[in-house]
């Protein structure tokens, strides 16, 4: 500003000087005509580098800038400088905010910014897929206008946010979102999304233990506690009442420690490593054992039968790999009534080794078949817990299953029986002579 108003004044002491010269040389008409020729080209050259400038402000692009004489070479350079200064800076601030987009972009959790009138002015892929949106058709939409539940409603409205919000959406699938708005900037908002849907189900499968094994251990207590108290109240305990009561109550702590002893079982697999400490496991031993144990649990009520066409052994947990299979021999001795017959077996396949446990008994409905292996679940309550199950044993037998890499194949069929095989690779096997 200084250099201009100096060069401007450098200008016009110019003229006046030249004009003065022209007065004292010639005469006054003189003077005044060399002032106006003076002032003349001055304005002439102003005007010419106005033009300049308004024709560069049109496109204003730094490298464009003219070059311009005297003074204005001045202004077009600082002009130059501060839109080189301006346009640097808005690069830099182009990246970081490109750099914020795409952390937004990549964040795992759903982000919705919502301005004054609660419309979408961005939203990042989590959130389209955790509320349904569509990025080109719901930006600058109010969101009230698209998630409709009440409960969101109420929760916006409410305009206190420090809770989040659970809401479930059915479409496409099943989801369970968290959502928490989280207001900014004074009068815009934030809305976070989380989906909770799988923390939400071992949440549910959680609850639903607690209360299933809760529920287990309150009707034997229930039992036990029952003759306890009818004894203590009765002024003299008669031998032969106590008899009487006492099998029952031996019956219902067998089943509350049989529970129990299902329970740490479970929890042993559950928290164990998933790959399993493999040894040699002799099949000729477990059979045996298999075969003295289902006799002993039989008492002589059905006829037990052993098949085997191989001798090989397996690669496995010899502990596990008996608790899986004597649950399946424990359940067909339970669930097949007097007469009837189970036949174990293990047979080579070629690509496969089977272990299978078949039995002519009650038999499963195919609806229930797929459920099984859930802890707890029983087709008929009753004859479960009468016959000393605890609704864990085949929860137990696919945790095995699992760690041995072997799948369990069930076929039943009501009033006739059923055939449980435990199907394994054949990576798993070992022969017995080298064992
Ligand atoms: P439980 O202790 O009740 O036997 P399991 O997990 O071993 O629990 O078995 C789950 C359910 O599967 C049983 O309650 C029973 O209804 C059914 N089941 C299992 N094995 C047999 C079988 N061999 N024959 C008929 N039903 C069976």
């Amino acid at each position: 500003m200084r250099e201009f108003l100096q060069r401007t004044a450098l200008w016009l002491v110019a003229i006046t000087v030249i004009s003065c010269g022209f007065w004292v040389a010639s005469s006054g008409t003189d003077a005044l005509l060399a002032l106006a020729i003076c002032l003349s080209a001055w304005l002439a050259f102003n005007l010419y580098h106005i033009a300049l400038l308004m024709r560069w402000l049109r496109h204003p692009v730094a490298e464009r800038v003219p070059d311009g004489f005297g003074v204005w070479h001045t202004v077009f350079m600082t002009l130059y400088r501060t839109m080189r200064t301006q346009s640097q800076s808005k690069k830099k601030l182009t990246h970081v905010l490109e750099r914020f987009i795409n952390a937004g972009e990549a964040m795992p959790d759903g982000v919705v910014v919502l301005d004054e009138l609660d419309r979408i002015e961005w939203v990042n892929p989590m959130a389209v897929e955790h509320l349904g949106l569509d990025r080109k058709r719901d930006v600058g939409n109010q969101i009230l206008n698209l998630i409709r539940q009440p409960a969101f409603h109420a929760y916006m409205k409410n305009a206190s946010f420090s809770q989040p919000l659970m809401l479930t959406f059915s479409q496409p699938r099943e989801l369970v979102i968290s959502l928490q708005l989280v207001p900014f900037d004074s009068t815009r908002k934030l809305l976070l999304t989380r989906d909770i849907t799988q923390l939400e189900r071992v949440q549910t499968v959680h609850r639903d233990f607690v209360a299933n094994v809760s529920h287990e251990l309150r009707t034997p207590l229930t039992v036990v506690g029952g003759f306890l108290e009818t004894l203590s109240d009765m002024p003299e305990v008669d031998d032969r009442v106590f008899r009487q009561f006492l099998p029952m109550m031996m019956e219902q702590s067998r089943r509350m420690q049989s529970l129990v002893e299902d329970l740490l079982t479970l929890s042993k697999l559950e928290n164990s490593p998933k790959a399993v400490n493999s040894e040699r496991v002799d099949m000729r031993d477990m059979l045996d054992t298999l075969m003295v144990e289902a006799e002993g649990l039989s008492q002589g009520r059905h006829q037990v039968k052993l098949l085997r066409n191989c001798d090989c052994g397996l690669w496995g947990s010899s502990q596990e790999l008996h608790s899986a299979f004597g649950n399946l021999v424990s359940n067909a001795v339970r669930y097949t009534p007097e007469g009837g017959c189970i036949t174990l077996a293990w047979q080579d396949e070629g690509e496969f080794l089977r272990f299978s446990v078949a039995d002519t008994g009650i038999g499963i409905p195919r609806e229930h078949i797929p459920r099984l292996t859930e802890r707890f679940y029983r087709v008929d309550r009753g004859r479960s817990r009468g016959s000393g199950g605890t609704g864990l044993g085949l929860a137990i037998v696919k945790h095995v299953l699992a760690r041995h890499h072997a799948r369990l194949e069930i076929k039943s069929e009501p009033e006739k029986g059923s055939t449980f095989s435990v199907v394994f690779p054949r990576e798993r096997r070992h022969d017995a002579q080298a064992a």
